[in-house]
């Protein structure tokens, strides 16, 4: 038998309780049984999200709640910024140009956190640029952008919306959405908040709502104004994801019980052991400025294929992170600390590490990482 452990950034593992909640027969999405489980699941979105606006609920995975954060606020021919740092950057510029949008791309090195003077000087050349795009965490990096330092610089602009794919970050990371100014915020239901894949949130902000008035995308299932009208009543537009909604409550009661700032906390300490301890035994962090509180990128020791650690970690010892992608495939392999995630999380993943690379003749004396991610998660 081969003990399984979930350590990638998302899907990520889903508590025994929400589990269990999912577990009761099916309920009518229509009917009045139902109605005051989306109540509470749409005011513990807005609590998450540290926002008073519309958080949406939709049934699709997290880039379904990007798509309809383009073509619900755009029109064809419009001038966007994209801040791409990594894949998922690289997916913001391929939904908008998929839908006709003529794209600004800020290029950041991978590894590297945009710096929001380079956004500034791109709206102050051009005022009318009409939204600026970009992730919280860019999970193919492990870096979290300066997304308070954008807010401050697009709250400026009264013609450019600010959009964040926080689908990674939720829970992870504090974002203050109301505070700093965020206009449309996605996140997805199988990364920090411990459900299976297939719900996106998307929070609207009241000047994003009055620019819905004036797209004219062609949209029929991701309709973001349908969907506003809908969660008024506490209902979805279309059938309701019922049980993934019953297991958000459930999930939302587990994070209210911690409390947002401690939530915060306990994941930037996972996140400050797991580098630490990667770094005591000889492996380099791939994100240069700012990594992040949900994901750490590792680098591959000299010599030492990130492909062949990955693999080995799931093959051998049961443990599943992820690889890098794309031009980081082979020089990276990532393990997550994102969601329901805790010290022992991180012990067993540093300690899986640490015997991958002893097989793999990297000269690690074993316990070196293990101990330092303990005395930081000891305090
Ligand atoms: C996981 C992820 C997504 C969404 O992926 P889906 O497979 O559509 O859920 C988008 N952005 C980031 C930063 C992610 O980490």
């Amino acid at each position: 038998m081969l003990k399984r452990y979930l350590l990638a950034p998302g899907p990520t593992p889903v508590p025994a309780e929400v589990l269990l909640s999912m577990a009761m027969p099916m309920i009518h999405h229509r009917s009045p049984d139902f109605l005051p489980i989306l109540e509470a699941a749409k005011k513990g979105l807005q609590w998450l999200f540290q926002t008073k606006n519309d958080v949406l609920i939709i049934c699709s995975t997290g880039t379904g709640g990007m798509v309809g954060s383009v073509n619900n606020f755009f029109n064809p021919g419009d001038k966007v910024v994209v801040v791409n740092g990594g894949k998922f950057g690289e997916r913001w510029t391929k939904i908008c140009q998929a839908y006709g949008l003529t794209v600004e791309e800020i290029v950041v090195d991978w590894g590297y956190s945009i710096k929001p003077s380079a956004v500034e000087a791109a709206l102050k050349k051009d005022p009318s640029i009409k939204g600026v795009f970009v992730q919280a965490t860019e999970t193919s990096t492990g870096v979290y952008h300066d997304i308070e330092g954008l807010a401050k610089v697009v709250k400026n602009y009264p013609e450019t919306l600010f959009i964040v794919d926080a689908i990674s970050a939720l829970v992870a990371q504090d974002i203050k959405t109301d505070e700093w100014g965020i206009d449309v915020m996605i996140g997805g239901s199988q990364k920090g908040l411990m459900l299976p894949p297939g719900l996106a949130f998307v929070s609207v902000s009241e000047k994003a709502w009055k620019r819905n008035e004036t797209s004219k995308m062609p949209r029929f299932y991701f309709n973001f104004k349908k969907e506003r009208e809908n969660l008024a009543k506490n209902q979805t537009n279309f059938t309701s994801a019922v049980t993934l909604i019953i297991g958000l409550n459930e999930a939302i009661n587990m994070l209210r019980k911690e409390g947002l700032e401690n939530i915060f906390k306990r994941h930037a300490t996972l996140a400050h052991a797991t580098r630490e301890a990667v770094k005591a035994i000889g492996c380099g962090i791939y994100s240069k400025e700012s990594p992040s509180n949900s994901v750490t990128a590792i680098e591959a020791p000299q010599g030492i294929d990130g492909q062949q650690i990955y693999k080995n970690l799931r093959e051998k010892y049961g443990i599943t992170g992820a690889g890098g992608q794309d031009k980081a495939k082979g020089k990276i392999f990532r393990l997550a600390h994102l969601g329901y995630a805790d010290t022992f999380d991180v012990i067993t993943g540093i300690a899986a590490i640490e015997m991958v690379l002893k097989d793999l003749g990297y000269p690690v004396k074993l316990g070196t990482g293990v101990a330092v991610a303990q005395e930081i998660l000891m305090k």
